[in-house]
């Protein structure tokens, strides 16, 4: 077990930098996850760590040593990669034990690692099977029980489920989690799939282009993005953008606006570009409104289409006023266009009217020019109607 602390690493090649003056501090036994787009420098930042890349600039530790120019052998550190290198001339046994053997140690304890190894990844029982008789998912475990046998005190796993079918993917996150669990090992883990980052990880590092934009618990990167590329990254469906301005008595967007007590944005000012972001699962039918505690008013909008999920319903609504140039527009581009995300039994068909409003508790406000987050839930107008503006409600 040991902490990792990066110091301002970055990673040039020629033209392209693809680590830019990262710094984070993982904790001994915390599971943490670089998440981010393909080429965002997640696996650069990780072959930083584990010695298979050299810094351009910046500093690497693990536990208390400046590993920067040490080999990869002798950090302590154990990597699993998405494509797994079994020796498929060599049992399980021999797969899980060969780095051992390589390092002289005796039959008995070389015996003793395997087993314990292989109780637990679960694979007891299948030693003396060769590779190729076994599942992807089992394969994956062998290239997991070798990293484990090493004892290493930080596992290092790019991608180790990549090649997995969606299922086995799915129950490998378990067996990750429970793995950490047992191990308590200190393991950064590599992955493009927010779905993967959110649920195994005790912090998420999202990066993009090279830079590190938030490292937090992931319900923390969820209900607090630090800015918009966060915010559109983590969840699926990925948050409403909607691009406004501040006024007077909120925000205005070209269909609607939503009123809100500025006070909660100090640092903005009237006529600044502001961007508004909602969760799919935070615009609600309007008859809902009196189940949310403080939400907007109504807002007009036209059902598009609706797709079915089976425990959800996502319904891509189209506002009112931009019905027509929306539907030309690339969809997922469209400023005109919110996700809804309703109940299967809600009564709702597809190109009717319906009145809609977000929950202002959930709306996030984004500077437009730089990116990044100004408040997380706002509140209404206080003390006065909607409408009235601060001067009148205060004489
Ligand atoms: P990720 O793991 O997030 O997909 P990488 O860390 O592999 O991203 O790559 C980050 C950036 O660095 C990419 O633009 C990639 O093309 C570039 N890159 C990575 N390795 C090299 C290399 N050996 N030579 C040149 N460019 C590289």
């Amino acid at each position: 077990m040991a902490r990792v602390r990066l110091e301002n690493v970055t990673k040039r090649y020629e033209d392209v930098i693809a680590v830019d003056d990262i710094s984070l501090d993982i904790e001994d036994g915390e599971f943490v996850t670089f998440v981010g787009p393909s080429g965002c420098g997640k696996s650069t930042t990780m072959e930083a760590v584990a010695g298979l890349t050299q810094p351009t600039d910046g500093r690497v530790f693990i536990g208390d040593d400046d590993v920067t120019t040490l080999a990869p052998k002798d950090r302590g550190v154990a990597m699993v990669f998405q494509n797994i290198a079994l020796f498929p001339h060599m049992d399980v046994f021999d797969n899980i034990s060969f780095g051992l053997r390589l390092r002289k140690y005796d039959d008995e304890e070389i015996s003793r690692r395997v087993e314990q190894a292989a109780d637990i990844v679960q694979l007891e029982g299948m030693l003396d099977r060769m590779p190729d008789e076994m599942s992807g998912g089992q394969r994956q475990r062998v290239a997991i029980a070798r990293a484990i046998v090493r004892n290493p005190d930080v596992f290092l796993m790019d991608e180790p489920l990549a090649n997995l079918d969606a299922k086995l993917r799915v129950h490998m996150r378990t067996e990750l989690q429970r793995l950490h669990r047992e191990l308590e090992t200190t393991i950064i883990y590599v992955t493009h799939d927010q779905a993967e980052a959110m649920t195994m990880s005790d912090r998420i590092a999202v990066l993009n282009e090279g830079e590190l934009q938030q490292i937090a618990p992931p319900l923390t990167c969820y209900n607090e993005p630090a800015n918009l590329f966060v915010a559109g990254f983590i969840g699926s469906p990925s948050m409403n953008f909607v691009d406004g301005e501040l006024v007077e008595e909120g925000i205005r967007t070209d269909n609607f606006t939503v009123e809100f007590d500025h006070g909660i944005v100090p640092e903005a000012a009237i006529g600044d570009a502001v961007t508004l972001g909602v969760r799919p699962e935070d615009v609600h039918l309007s008859e809902y409104a009196e189940s949310l505690a403080s939400p907007t008013a109504p807002i007009d909008a036209r059902t598009d289409v609706l797709e079915p999920m089976g425990d959800e319903v996502f319904v891509y609504l189209l506002l009112a006023e931009e019905e027509t140039r929306s539907m030309e527009q690339d969809p997922a581009s469209s400023p005109h266009q919110l996700l809804m995300s309703v109940t299967p039994d809600t009564e709702i068909g597809e190109n009717q009217p319906v009145d809609v409003v977000l929950d202002r508790s959930k709306i996030h406000l984004f500077d437009t020019a730089t990116g990044d987050a100004l408040a997380h839930g706002i509140t209404g107008p206080s003390g006065r109607e909607p409408g009235t503006t601060a001067t009148e409600a205060d004489s």
